[in-house]
């Protein structure tokens, strides 16, 4: 029993690391690919497994993108917006951008305590518009 725990904490590390040392914003099937070079004998539901546990303890964000694509993950966990190209699927993070969300005139308007923001921007990368012209 103790050893399978160091292994699952071990697998959750390395797959927590995974996601903080990339800034594509993987979906659950990039993470495996990369996890399958790390660790041996990783299978695809221990990968769904420690994404939810992440997840709860808060050390990834799961972005839900528009048009029912597969959920994305961010383990970039200070609030931050992101511009999505519809077209290629690239999540680019805005950090230093000066987005104002009011959050305070939400929680008079509606009485929600608001616990996080979570803002997507829509619009086509400069490669896709290059590749647009072309066509
Ligand atoms: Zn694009
Ligand atoms: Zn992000």
């Amino acid at each position: 029993m103790k050893r399978n725990n160091t292994r699952s904490t071990k697998q959750r590390r390395a797959i927590l690391k995974i996601i903080q040392e990339t800034d594509v914003h993987p979906n659950a099937d990039w993470i495996f690919q990369q996890a399958k070079e790390r660790l041996d004998n990783i299978c695809r539901s221990t990968i769904y497994r420690n994404l939810s546990v992440l997840l709860s303890e808060g050390k990834i964000i799961r972005l839900e993108t528009d048009g029912g694509g597969e959920a994305r993950f961010d383990g970039n966990v200070r609030p931050h917006a992101h511009l999505v190209c519809k077209e290629c699927g690239e999540i680019v993070d805005l950090m230093d951008v000066d987005i104002n969300v009011n959050v305070n005139s939400i929680k008079c308007k509606t009485d929600y305590s608001i616990r996080s923001v979570n803002l997507m921007i829509y619009g086509v990368c400069p490669k896709c518009q290059a590749c647009n012209i072309k066509k």
